[in-house]
């Protein structure tokens, strides 16, 4: 059961429990959406409500800021503590590591990028790097070209918000074979340091 924050979803969901879900969800062929929630994506929901239906409609919205998880104490929720977007990030490319799933990286400067990549590799021996491109390419449709031949089954986005977020869903129908669908913000310069 989804909690509510200003008329914002947020699953009260460990990381564990977000990827038996996704593991779930991948065996029924089932696209997920990840999006990190934090209180100034809060806000942004109630002056407009095309973030609030890109949050929404995620599924799932993790609670990315501290202040999310005062507000779920404060009214007895589920949350139990931070999800951010670059742990769950991390543990997602290890299940990717695991089990065999290929990751697509799209988003960032090339150079950052690029390291964010050769870094992944080490610190996820076995892992398939399906493809990168970086955040400043301008062949939208070329990109969806070489993501779907690539074989990624799991696509980390890292454009900054909204923009991922809206890159997500006007191409996720293009994209049928990537399940997750993950917007990482600045996570690829955390990879890359
Ligand atoms: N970025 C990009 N293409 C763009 C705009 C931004 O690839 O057209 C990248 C930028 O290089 C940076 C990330 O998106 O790596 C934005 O990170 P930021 O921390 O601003 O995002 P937030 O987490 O605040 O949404």
């Amino acid at each position: 059961m989804k909690e509510t924050y200003l008329g914002v979803h947020v699953s009260p969901l460990t990381y564990e429990g977000i990827i038996n879900e996704i593991k779930t969800r991948m065996t029924a062929g089932q696209q997920s959406t990840i999006i990190a929630v934090n209180p100034e994506k809060v806000m942004a929901a109630q002056k407009n409500p095309e973030v609030k239906q890109l949050i929404n409609g995620s599924t799932f919205q993790i609670p990315d800021g501290v202040g999310i998880l005062l507000a779920s104490k404060m009214k007895n929720g589920k949350i139990q503590s931070r999800v951010t977007g670059v742990d769950m990030m991390a543990r997602l490319l290890k299940f990717a590591a695991d089990e065999n799933h290929p990751i697509y990286l799209y988003g960032a400067k090339n150079e950052v990028v690029q390291k964010a990549a050769e870094n992944i590799k080490q610190q996820n021996p076995g892992i398939t790097i399906a493809g990168i491109t970086d955040g400043y390419e301008q062949d939208e449709e070329a990109l969806i070209q070489r993501i779907n031949e690539s074989g990624a089954e799991i696509i980390f986005v890292a454009l900054g918000s909204p923009k991922q977020e809206l890159w997500i869903k006007r191409n996720m129908d293009n994209l049928k074979n990537v399940l997750v669908f993950q917007g990482v913000g600045g996570s690829f310069d955390v990879f890359s340091g």
